[in-house]
């Protein structure tokens, strides 16, 4: 993959421009995503973003998302789209797979291929890019992107926005270990051009149903179980739990971090029954590598503190799996 630079000249052109993010996507996927489009429709290119899947209701506020095509439910339009464009850029994922339903429309395309990413071990599929894992975010990735084009005068509010959510939700809102100085000088540009950082933060984080609330308290109380020994703790969720509550998609956002909050827990895991495989997330403090985990055991990867990892035995056999492991590996 050559460095992200030599891709500029392409964009000295209006183009017609693909882009796409991973599947169940996050605050970093589409906040990256829309504020790169934004950016690059002032520049005059024509552009498409695509999001694999459905979005978490608390990212359906950000400002591009009316335009933006869901696959599941658009596959002609954004495929039509795909074989149109003259250039591709994918944002926030390290492999095509991690597009779910795109993955084989990507590896056929023959177009120049870009990636802005911040996970570790991206695959060696895409032409030109940016993968930085010592990144808080992809958001942030493209806040630097527009700078190094010498574009910071075409930042506005609604790109700042964008931006500004991929970094609150990827820095567990500015307290990870990612949270650099960099982190804050950006944050403090966005907000000197007058972005109301307190919204983004209610329409994230102060926007849940009431039913929403009453899941976490059931699972807290019923559905987690701590491992001191291990310094581990798990939640795992059942198909029936999910319906129990009508769960909805974003509901379950976040709540593998809740175990982290106990003293000397220092690894949390979720499960999750899904209709066609089981889910799970992984997170972690400290010198607990979780991205390492995921990929050795649960097919998946990620980052050092946050991964996550699927797998195709039951719901009963995976919970069982995972205790089998920790049992064996003792984390710290
Ligand atoms: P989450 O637990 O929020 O779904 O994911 C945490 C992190 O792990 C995210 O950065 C996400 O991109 C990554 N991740 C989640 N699931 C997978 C997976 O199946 N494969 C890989 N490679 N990364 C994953
Ligand atoms: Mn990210």
């Amino acid at each position: 993959m050559l460095p992200i630079q030599e891709a500029f000249h392409l964009l000295k052109s209006p183009k017609k421009i693909f882009l796409t993010t991973h599947h169940k996507p996050d605050g970093d996927a589409i906040g990256s995503m829309l504020g790169i489009h934004l950016y690059l429709a002032k520049k005059g290119h024509k552009v498409t973003s695509v999001s694999p899947g459905e979005i978490p209701y608390f990212l359906e506020w950000i400002p591009g998302v009316p335009d933006m095509l869901n696959f599941e439910q658009h596959e002609k339009e954004a495929l039509s789209a795909l074989s149109a464009a003259d250039l591709i850029i994918c944002l926030d994922l390290n492999d095509f797979a991690r597009t779910k339903y795109l993955e084989t429309h990507l590896a056929a395309a023959l177009q120049p291929k870009i990636l802005i990413d911040h996970h570790l071990f991206p695959k060696d599929v895409w032409d030109y890019g940016w993968s930085l894992p010592s990144k808080s975010s992809t958001c942030e990735m493209v806040y630097d992107l527009i700078c190094a084009m010498g574009d910071k005068h075409l930042l506005d509010l609604d790109i700042a926005a964008c931006l500004y959510t991929g970094v609150m939700t990827d820095t567990g809102s500015f307290r990870f270990p990612v949270t650099t100085q960099s982190v804050h000088a950006m944050a403090g540009e966005l907000i000197g051009m007058g972005l109301n950082h307190t919204r983004i933060h209610e329409e994230v984080y102060d926007s849940w149903s009431e039913s929403r609330m009453k899941f976490l308290g059931y699972v807290l109380i019923e559905r987690m179980e701590v491992f001191k020994k291990y310094n581990t703790a798990l939640i795992s969720l059942s198909r029936k739990d999910m319906n129990l509550f009508n769960v909805q998609n974003g509901d379950t956002e976040g709540m593998v971090n809740y175990p982290l909050s106990i003293a000397n827990i220092s690894f949390a895991a979720l499960i999750t029954e899904r209709s066609d495989e089981v889910r799970m997330s992984f997170r972690s403090k400290g010198n607990f590598d979780v991205n390492t985990f995921a990929r050795h055991y649960f097919d998946g990867g990620g980052h050092y503190n946050a991964s996550g990892g699927k797998s195709k035995a039951t719901f009963a056999e995976t919970i069982d799996k995972f205790k089998q492991i920790i049992t064996d590996n003792h984390p710290k």
